[in-house]
Order: C-alpha cells, then sequence, then structure tokens
C-alpha cells in the first residue's frame, strides 16, 4: 500500500487542556501530558459552539485521514461489479462493459471519503 504524502503534522492529536486565562480548548501533537506542539486552539465564540465536539473532531483527523486511505486503497468495484460503497453499477453507460475503478457518484460516501482524502492533502 502506497502511503499518502504528509503534508500535516502526524498524529496522534490530542485535547490537552484548557487555556486558562480564555477558557479556549487546546489540540497539542503527540500521548505525553508534558508540553507538546500546540496544533490549534479553540474558540467557543460565546457558547454557540460546541467546542468539546469539535476538538474531539480536529484531535482525530490524522487517525480518520490514515484509516480513510487503507479503506480506499483498494478499487471500489465489488465482484457483481457494483459499488462497494453505494451499490451503484460500476459499468459505463457507453454499453463497453468496461467499469469504473472507483465510483464516479458524487454523493456516494466512498466518493466523498476519496473527495476528504484529497482535500486534506491538499491534491486537486
Ligand atoms: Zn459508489
Amino acid at each position: 500500500m502506497n502511503k499518502p504524502p504528509t503534508t500535516h503534522t502526524p498524529g496522534p492529536w490530542r485535547i490537552s487542556g484548557v487555556r486558562a486565562d480564555t477558557d479556549h480548548l487546546l489540540i497539542e501533537h503527540g500521548r505525553s501530558n508534558t508540553k507538546s506542539p500546540l496544533i490549534c486552539m479553540l474558540y467557543h465564540d460565546q457558547h454557540r459552539l460546541p467546542m468539546e465536539s469539535n476538538a474531539r473532531l480536529i484531535a482525530s483527523a490524522p487517525t480518520l485521514l490514515v484509516c480513510l486511505t487503507a479503506l480506499l486503497s483498494t478499487s471500489d468495484t465489488n465482484a457483481d461489479e457494483t459499488c462497494r460503497w453505494c451499490g451503484r453499477s460500476m459499468f459505463y453507460e457507453d454499453g463497453s462493459r468496461r467499469t469504473f475503478t472507483y465510483c464516479p457518484s458524487d454523493d456516494c460516501p466512498g466518493f466523498l471519503a476519496r473527495k476528504a482524502v484529497t482535500d486534506a492533502e491538499g491534491r486537486p
């Protein structure tokens, strides 16, 4: 399996605490409780945003990226030539009996996951 180019700080990322003077959540790199490189600081925007849920999502991003990349490393086509993610036919509609390698339906979970990975990696 090919590893994607790393263009971000690799995981793990963790919610490391609350900045005392602001009550903003801190996300840092690494597993230890010692001072680690700061990834980001989250604002609650006057408590209108679910800051802790947003922090958990951001902190899990490196793991999600690794998992999605692994899940998407093979063709989307099942043995019966349907998409393994959305179940649609993977045949081209030109009668050629060729199949897509990756599902082209833009509402397919596989398509959306692949888009999320390319967005995260900064690829077009
Ligand atoms: Zn699909």
